[in-house]
């Protein structure tokens, strides 16, 4: 065999390879072929954003057509918002118990099956969009997010972040750590626990109550996500402060979480599919955040009565270390989420001395 005819039987039974899923080196015949191809999967993905969310629930439906297409239609995902089929909060039992072969979602809504998850989502003071991906894909975290799962007979992949949120709407002003004290604030998660060690309440709002809740004094103030989001809602007609940055989701990870069984029986060219559009949706959702967010920044700059605000250093420094006290609490809970604290701190440690000689500087100028 000369070198032309080896490069051109490699890459036959490379292609070969991918679709049978086997590492041997049999060719694959056209038979073998087709009858991978025959098999059709109709399948369901439940999610916990309401139909059509914008960004979040635009990336599911593009997450379903760009498989149907890499597919060649042998794989079809209907996408239910959230209610439509379950409610939003069921996802991950939805998905775990095989009901629907899959869902996205946010690893910290599953809270309350492991601590550990809101690792995979987002903790108060943890890492940017660009340090999550670095510490999921290539530091060790996607292994330990698997190995959770794989105990509730599911498998994720990260699909979408955030990105840096804001930190919220006020209608006082915030200049000092004593400013929380008495505030009655919608903010979720570990970022209501630190909030309560300043002195101040978190209120549990769903989406569409937060607007009345702000407008009739039922709360004080409110996160949401970003300036595009919160553009949407409103905030802007009824808060008078709008402060940055948003200590508590500085790049919450979204997720697309399969039915273990169902994941491991598909096809292998299925598989790195379903793998391959759930990075591209990470990378798209990335990328409309961050160009929607400063587009709608600036609308609500030019907005009369609202004012934008910093935390001063002062105050995220005592919010830190009441979220270290938080986190320190939360990896005691048991020996995997103290192996998932110690995997992402040790990273989020050692990749800021990185930042500090790269973006930061960078970002001063
Ligand atoms: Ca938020």
């Amino acid at each position: 065999m000369d070198r032309k005819q080896f490069i051109k039987a490699s890459v036959v039974t490379a292609g070969a390879g991918i679709l049978l899923g086997s590492c041997n080196n049999q060719t694959a015949t056209t038979q073998d072929i087709t009858s991978l191809i025959q098999k059709k999967y109709n399948w369901k993905m439940v999610t916990t954003w309401p139909p059509n969310f914008p960004v979040l629930g635009e990336a599911c439906q593009l997450f379903a057509d760009w498989v149907d297409q890499m597919s060649l239609g042998q794989m079809k995902i209907k996408v239910y918002g959230a209610g439509e089929l379950i409610p939003g909060l069921e996802v991950f039992d939805a998905v775990s118990s095989g009901a629907a072969e899959m869902g996205n979602g946010a690893a910290y809504y599953w809270a309350g099956k492991s601590p550990a998850t809101q690792f995979f989502a987002a903790v108060p003071f943890g890492m940017n969009a660009q340090q999550m991906n670095a510490w999921i894909y290539s530091g060790g975290g996607l292994a330990l997010w698997q190995e959770l799962y794989k105990k509730f007979g599911l498998i994720a992949f990260p699909a979408g972040n955030t990105t840096m949120q804001m930190g919220g709407w006020f209608n006082k002003e915030i200049n000092t750590i004593d400013d929380f004290k008495g505030l009655k604030m919608r903010i979720p998660g570990l970022g209501g626990k630190v909030l309560t060690k300043a002195g101040g309440t978190a209120v549990l709002s769903s989406g569409n109550e937060i607007y009345t809740n702000l407008e009739r004094g039922v709360i004080d103030a409110t996160e949401w996500i970003g300036p595009y989001h919160d553009y949407v809602m409103g905030f802007h007609k009824i808060a008078k402060y709008y402060y940055s940055p948003g200590w508590h989701e500085p790049g919450s990870v979204l997720e697309n979480m399969f039915n273990l069984k169902e994941f491991e029986a598909l096809p292998a060219h299925l598989k790195v599919i379903l793998e391959t559009a759930s990075a591209r949706m990470n990378l798209w959702v990335i990328s409309e955040f961050e160009a929607k967010n400063n587009e709608y920044l600036n609308k609500i700059k030019a907005e009369k009565g609202v004012e934008l605000r910093k935390f001063s250093p002062e105050i995220l420094q005592i919010l830190k270390k009441y979220t270290d006290e938080v986190l320190h609490e939360m990896a005691a809970t048991d020996a995997f989420t103290k192996k998932v604290y110690d995997s992402f701190n040790t990273f989020r440690n050692d990749i800021k001395s990185w930042a500090a000689y790269s973006e930061k500087l960078y970002h001063e100028l």
